[in-house]
Parts: C-alpha cells; sequence; structure tokens
C-alpha cells in the first residue's frame, strides 16, 4: 500500500475506491508483493536446487493458490482438504507435500491414495505405514531436532516438548521400524517454529539434518521448513533472507559434496510470501471517549483476525480516509462480545465515524484462520492483480451461518407450546 497526495494506493488503485466496490469488512491482496517475496527468496539462494513449497495454511485462496503455482512453487499442505484446494488450483500431486500432525490414519490414507508426499511425524505413524504398505510408500520424516529460538513460545515447534515431530533422540527406533518393513525414506524436515531471529537457528537446524542423513541412503530432499520472521512495525527484527540464503546455500553445498549427491534443499514460507501483501479493510462503527480512552470500534473482532488477541501480534493500523489528520492516541476494538482488542494506547491520525481503517500484513493467518463467531458473516477477499482488483472470495451472508443446520421438528412443536 503507498501513499502519495494524501490517498493510499495498491498498484494505483485507489484503497477507498476498492473499500466502496467490493464492501467492508474485506482482505485485500496485493499479488505484486508476494511476486516480489518469492523473487527475494529465490535470489538469496546460489549453486543449490532451491525449492519453495507455500504453506498453504497462511492463505488458502483459490486464486492465491493458482498465483504460486503460476510463480513455480511447490505447496506443503498440513490436512486432505487443503490438498484438494492444491489440486483445484493445478497442483500436480508430486507437487504437494502434506504434513501431518497426530492425523487420523484414515487421512493419511487417503493422502497416500492421492499420490501426496508425506512427511511422517511419528513413529507410531512410521510404524502404521509400514504394516500397510511395507515398503511400497516412500516417506518423508518430521524431525524434531530439540532447538529452542525464536520469541513467541505459542508459535516455537521444536523444543524438547514441543509435539512435533520425531525426536531426533529416537534415530534408533527410526532405523529399526525403517528396516523392519524396508522403507524408503526420500527426506528430512524440520520445521522449528515461525519467527526465527537470524541465520543461525536455520543452521543449527540444518547441522541436526546434515548429521541424520547419514543413517539414509535414498534422500531427495532436506526440508527446513520456515520460521521467517516478517517486520509488523518499523523497527521489528526480520529474518535476514539475502544472509540467510549464502549461508545456507554454502553449508548445503558442502554437505551435498559429502553426501555424494546433490539434494533438493526445501523451504516452506508460509507468513514471508503473504503477510506483507494483505490488509484487512474495517468500517469505523463509533468513536467512543471515556474519560481515559477513545475507543474506536470497527466492524470486524477476532472472528476476522484473531492474531491480536492470540498471539498478541502487533499490526500497524493506517487510518485511509484521513492521512493527514492530527494525531491522537486510541484503542482500536472489534464488535465482538469479547475483549477483542487490536491495538491499545495506537497513534492515528484523527478517526472519525465511517472512516476506513486497515490492518497492515494481515495477508497470513488472517482469513484462514478466521470463524463465524457471533454469528457474522466473513469478510469477502480481493487480489489486486495487473493493476487491477477482482473479488477472489464472495463476503458471506446469513445463509451461510445455516449452512448445514438440521431442521429437527419435534424442537419445532415443542418451541411452539412454548411460545403459547
Ligand atoms: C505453518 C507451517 C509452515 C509455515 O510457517 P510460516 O511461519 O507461516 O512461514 C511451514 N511448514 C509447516 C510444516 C507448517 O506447519
Amino acid at each position: 500500500m503507498q501513499l502519495a497526495q494524501n490517498r493510499y494506493t495498491i498498484q494505483g488503485v485507489d484503497v477507498l475506491e476498492i473499500a466502496e466496490e467490493f464492501g467492508l469488512p474485506l482482505y485485500v491482496y496485493d499479488a505484486d508483493k508476494i511476486i516480489e517475496k518469492i523473487g527475494v527468496l529465490r535470489s538469496s539462494f546460489t549453486g543449490v536446487n532451491l525449492k519453495i513449497k507455500y504453506a498453504a495454511k497462511a492463505l488458502t485462496n483459490l486464486s492465491i493458490l493458482k498465483l504460486m503455482r503460476m510463480q513455480g512453487t511447490d505447496i506443503e499442505v498440513v490436512s486432505v482438504n487443503e490438498a484438494r484446494l492444491a489440486l483445484l488450483a493445478g497442483f500436480e500431486p508430486a507437487q504437494i507435500m502434506f504434513t501431518p500432525s497426530g492425523n487420523a490414519f484414515a487421512e493419511i490414507q487417503e493422502a497416500i491414495g492421492m499420490g501426496l508426499k508425506l512427511n511422517v511425524d511419528s513413529i507410531p505413524l512410521l510404524q502404521q505405514i509400514g504394516e500397510v504398505y511395507g515398503g511400497s510408500v516412500a516417506v518423508g520424516l518430521r524431525i524434531n531436532p530439540h532447538i529452542t529460538e525464536g520469541g513467541n513460545v505459542k508459535i516455537q515447534t521444536g523444543h524438547v516438548d514441543s509435539k512435533f515431530g520425531i525426536s531426533v533422540l529416537q534415530r534408533a527406533d527410526i532405523q529399526a521400524v525403517v528396516t523392519q518393513y524396508g522403507m524408503s525414506v526420500i527426506g528430512l524436515h524440520i520445521h522449528t517454529g515461525s519467527d526465527f531471529k537470524n541465520a543461525d537457528a536455520f543452521l543449527k537446524g540444518a547441522d541436526v539434518l546434515f548429521e541424520l542423513a547419514s543413517d539414509f541412503p535414498d534422500l531427495q530432499f532436506l526440508d527446513f521448513g520456515s520460521g521467517f520472521k516478517v517486520a509488523y512495525k518499523e523497527g521489528d527484527h526480520f529474518t535476514d533472507v539475502a544472509d540467510l540464503g549464502a549461508k545456507v546455500s554454502a553449508a548445503f553445498q558442502a554437505f551435498c559434496a559429502g553426501y555424494g549427491r546433490e539434494l533438493e534443499l526445501c523451504f516452506e514460507p508460509g507468513k514471508f510470501l503473504v503477510s506483507e501483501s494483505g490488509h484487512l479493510l474495517v468500517n469505523v462503527n463509533v468513536v467512543k471517549q471515556n474519560p481515559n480512552r477513545t475507543f474506536v470500534q470497527v466492524d470486524s473482532g477476532l472472528n476476522h483476525l484473531i492474531r491480536p488477541m492470540m498471539y498478541d501480534a502487533w499490526h500497524d493500523i493506517v487510518n485511509v480516509s484521513n492521512p493527514a489528520g492530527d494525531h491522537h492516541r486510541y484503542n482500536v476494538v472489534g464488535y465482538i462480545c469479547e475483549t477483542d482488542t487490536f491495538a491499545t494506547d495506537r497513534d492515528l491520525p484523527e478517526v472519525r465515524t465511517n472512516d476506513v481503517l486497515a490492518f497492515k500484513n494481515a495477508g497470513a493467518y488472517g482469513f484462514s484462520m478466521a470463524s463465524n463467531y457471533n454469528s457474522r458473516p466473513r469478510p469477502a477477499e480481493v487480489l489486486v492483480y495487473d493493476g487491477k482488483p477482482y473479488l477472489v472470495r464472495q463476503r458471506e451472508t446469513f445463509d451461510d451461518i445455516l449452512r448445514g443446520q438440521v431442521n429437527l421438528s419435534v424442537l419445532n412443536e415443542a418451541a411452539t407450546v412454548a411460545g403459547e
């Protein structure tokens, strides 16, 4: 989103006009930003066979998945339904990596039936696959390297008490199952959480996999997951991708030379690719002056963007309607019957009733974590592509809230009696 002459634009399109045309609340994504981020990632690695697998759960809109495919990424999914979306977006099964986490075996079997690549996250699952399929299904292994990095404990997934992955300390147990069934292990995977600050955390994880790789002669890829930190506000620390790329490329080349073959080097960024591309536009319903706070109440809440409430995440807020206004301090809150505070004591240009506000960095884990809490419909989604805004998901209506509910006639009669 650009500001020039007191107008906010995305690819030259006026943001207020987008709000006017498609209504509020509204998620708006800038395709150029996503393309730019893919380019940044690619150009940061040299001399290695890099594969980017977009982590679909960050933003699963079909048009976003199609955009990723056009840009030549593969895809990483955590459910069979995400895989179905990827297939609808045109991905081949072999481009889809499924990383379950305690999923039912029926779902694993479905994934195998669909021809997806599979990352096995537990020894019992490895055992079960061996029992049912013998050595006929090639698997990747999700390893828990027991590394603690990153700031927010809620988004760390690689530490010793984390539920994710097979402990690197269970190396002998893995080998026993693999040998018993003659299984082919084609990949090793780690995903140590979100929001790492520097290349060192990745390199620590890489060393664990490099070491472990000697147990498996059939490897095709090593996958370092994600955890790219994105700056949510000015001065925030973010992953220096150029530095990371240079260091990991060098380490990976040395590893491949020792292993005797060139393997694929995979990353699975979600947030890094789509966070900055997205904005949640909302309308200001009420500006309420209390004795010691001014509350801005918007037509959204934790039902549409839960990151501030769930992770204490900071999202920059822009007053799209009044960029040149005098600055004041506000608590920006939602309309849900919960304490759904987006921002406390935030400095903003004067906010007036019916102003349009934009939450920045709302592309990742925004819409994909949205709900119908308080029986509110979820917002529409718009993709700005090639200088034009396109509707890519309709706003929900009351019909969507009703869908799936069964009319229990025995209760209709009871309600009539009670209403007499
Ligand atoms: C969520 C997830 C990612 C993406 O994480 P980001 O922080 O959004 O980049 C990658 N790999 C796996 C296995 C995940 O579960």
